[in-house]
């Protein structure tokens, strides 16, 4: 099939909730993709983060295919070796919490709100306070959370127990609790919000503030978690330890999963018939979990991350000097926003014409997460091609 044969199909079977490229993709290796017409892309965004190795990477590649062979489905009133693997490596690489497994970023989410609800159920505590450009999912609670409006637009009535306060905004956080707070919910690293990063000041604070008021403290990194930041977790940046972290995203390397931990006194809340997922924990996906694990480890990404980081924002921050429409380059490991002083919708279509994979979010910041083993060669093509772009615009 062509592009447009599969273009005629969508249009008259698949909903049109998204806004697509007239790109057929039909395959991916490393950094590469290519479309049904032979035509090469530079994937330098992973979609959305999610292909943290690259496509199709030989270790995700065998550990699915193995178990693909073996077993694929398993209900979860049974033991899986991938689930318990998967788990101990989440449990290892963070704070040494349990998890619950389920299928998606706004799964995770949406089982941490219950977990925080749910733990404090007896003191009639449920209310939940997050921050202004957070993106934390698409399900009822989950856009709820979200602390945008353009998300909310049709949906009401919206789920009850939510308030949002401005990201980096310590005193007006200090402010929105109450005697029925019971969580703080945020991304470390805002990704859909356009890049923004917690200040330190303003993590440890929350931390504090928590411990004090005994709230638990949910981190969101479905999106900056999994090596992207140059640590294993972003909130290892920040010297302290959430009470529940969600991810999903990269954990799969490309198959769907996502995960909820929690530290073990608070996790103990989710008794046998509170909260369960059909697939959450499959063994096929947890064994690509496992081989992104494995190969973050054996291949040592999380330096690859930082030096490429490094280099990646020294060459923006070099762009930024030539070309006036980047008002700022920020990032932290290989997430990393340039944000432009006007629209960039039109930036990101010329590159994707000129073959290359960039995202542009909140209107104005482009979004650069290629996978975390890229090179310099890689980074340096992608820029090649971002600055030709420049030139015209
Ligand atoms: C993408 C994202 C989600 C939602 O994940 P889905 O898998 O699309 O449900 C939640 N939180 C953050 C920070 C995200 O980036």
């Amino acid at each position: 099939m062509n592009t447009k044969d599969i273009k005629e199909i969508y249009d008259r079977y698949v909903i049109p909730n998204y806004i697509r490229n007239p790109i057929l993709l039909v395959r991916g290796s490393g950094v590469d993709v290519w479309d049904a017409e032979g035509k090469r892309y530079l994937d330098l965004f992973s979609g959305w983060a999610v292909s943290l190795l690259g496509h199709c990477h030989p270790n995700v590649v065998a550990a699915v295919q193995n178990q693909a062979a073996k077993l694929q489905h398993a209900p979860n009133i049974y033991y899986t070796e991938p689930q318990g693997l998967l788990a101990k490596y989440i449990s290892e690489k963070s704070f040494s919490g349990q998890c619950f497994f389920c299928n998606s970023g706004a799964e995770a989410n949406e089982a941490a709100i219950k977990l925080a609800r749910i733990h404090n159920s007896s003191s009639g505590k449920y209310k939940i306070i997050t921050f202004s450009n957070s993106f934390h999912g698409r399900t009822l609670a989950t856009v709820t959370a979200t602390a945008q409006p353009k998300y909310h637009k049709g949906f009401a009535p919206l789920v009850e127990g939510f308030s949002y306060v401005p990201f980096n905004d310590l005193e007006a956080l200090k402010k929105e609790v109450d005697d029925a707070t019971c969580a703080i919910m945020l991304e470390p690293i805002q990704g859909e919000g356009g890049i923004n990063i917690a200040t330190k000041e303003f993590m440890q604070g929350i931390r504090k503030l928590c411990d004090e008021k005994g709230l638990q403290l949910i981190l969101d990194e479905v999106q900056c978690g999994m090596g992207r930041s140059g640590k294993y977790f972003a909130y290892q940046h920040y010297g302290i330890e959430p009470d529940i972290m969600t991810l999903a995203k990269a954990l799969g390397g490309g198959v769907a999963i996502g995960a909820m931990t929690a530290k073990k006194e608070i996790a103990k809340s989710l008794v046998p018939g509170s909260h369960a997922s059909t697939f959450g924990g499959n063994p096929l996906a947890c064994a690509a979990g496992v081989a992104v694990f494995e190969t973050i480890e054996n291949k040592n990404l999380l330096e690859n991350v930082k030096r490429m980081g490094s280099y990646a924002v020294e060459q923006l921050k070099i762009l930024q000097k030539t070309y006036k429409i980047i008002k700022d380059v920020r990032g932290v490991g290989l997430m990393i926003g340039i944000e432009l002083n006007g629209n960039g919708a039109e930036i990101i279509k010329s590159c994707i014409q000129a073959g290359l994979f960039l995202n542009c979010t909140h209107d104005t910041v482009i979004r650069f997460m290629p996978p975390l083993n890229v090179t310099k060669e890689h980074i340096d093509e992608g820029l090649n091609i971002l600055k030709t772009v420049l030139s015209k615009t």
